[in-house]
């Protein structure tokens, strides 16, 4: 299977928020999405990045303080569709979308993706889609990016069929395979999000990616052990659980030097992976 790092937009927030001990400057936090190609199952994305509809959803207060506080960069060439007719692939030509929560730069370009089914944690979105609009901008969430045919599309991950993970990925000790190919491996990350998925994915050299979404903002996190700023726990519903998550992480990253572990905010491990992979 190849896999391609790319991003959709950026936005921008000071660094001392994203990790204890940062810089009082502010930094780009890239939206990352990841482009798979399956010998099987053929083209599928991690995640989409922004999309202009972030800015439609954003337009009227409350909703508009969300782009006040993660302004946002987007070009035209920068959507995810456009970045895949890069790749000659159409929106149509998408199976899967794995969504690792629904955060907003996660999920805008799902909208364009019409074709596709979407993979997800079940908590990740029923806890969302019963909450009153009102409370949206808690959870960062922009229902408007939803699209009207999600549910016949959605294919929850099945937590009652978990794997046992071998000693490979510990401490990670239980997992989701999601295609039932052994390919793309689903884990829990909580804190960040209700419901956050990470993947474990290897490519067709054998390499083992490990994406871990938001379960850290910047690599050094993870290599640190550095947790964000704590002002950054009224982001999250379970901040213990997040420390938890990132201690899990860095261990991880300890004892598997040869994995990629991939935030998806890390504009140092975006840029290492900004040439096409093949
Ligand atoms: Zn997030």
């Amino acid at each position: 299977m190849k896999i391609d790092i790319l991003h959709a937009g950026y936005c921008t927030a000071p660094e001392h928020i994203a990790i204890h001990g940062g810089r009082w400057r502010s930094i780009h936090f890239p939206a990352m999405f990841a482009l798979f190609r399956h010998p099987k199952f053929g083209a599928m994305l991690f995640d989409t990045g922004y999309s202009h509809r972030f800015f439609d959803e954003t337009k009227k207060f409350p909703k508009r303080f969300y782009r006040w506080m993660t302004p946002v960069t987007l070009h035209e060439e920068d959507l995810a569709v456009n970045q895949l007719a890069g790749f000659d692939l159409r929106p149509q030509d998408i199976s899967h979308v794995f969504i690792s929560h629904f955060h907003a730069d996660h999920i805008a370009s799902l909208p364009d993706l019409a074709w596709s089914r979407f993979i997800y944690m079940p908590h990740a979105f029923s806890r969302l889609r019963n909450l009153p609009s009102s409370e949206d901008m808690k959870h960062a969430f922009l229902r408007g990016l939803i699209p009207s045919d999600f549910d016949s599309r959605s294919q929850e991950v099945d937590m009652s069929k978990p794997i046992l993970l071998s000693e490979e990925y510990a401490p990670f000790k239980t997992g989701y395979d999601l295609l039932g190919d052994g390919f793309i491996i689903g884990v829990e990350l909580p804190g960040h999000a209700h419901g956050q998925m990470g993947l474990f994915v290897r490519d067709e050299n054998g390499k083992l990616f490990f994406f871990v979404a938001d379960a850290a903002w910047l690599k050094r996190s993870i290599v640190e052990n550095r947790p964000p700023h704590k002002i950054a726990n009224i982001l999250f519903p379970d901040s213990e659980a997040y420390r938890e998550t990132l201690g899990n992480l860095h261990s991880y990253y300890l004892t598997h030097p040869d994995t990629h572990v991939i935030p998806s905010h890390c504009e140092d491990t975006i840029q290492f992976f900004k040439t096409p992979q093949g």
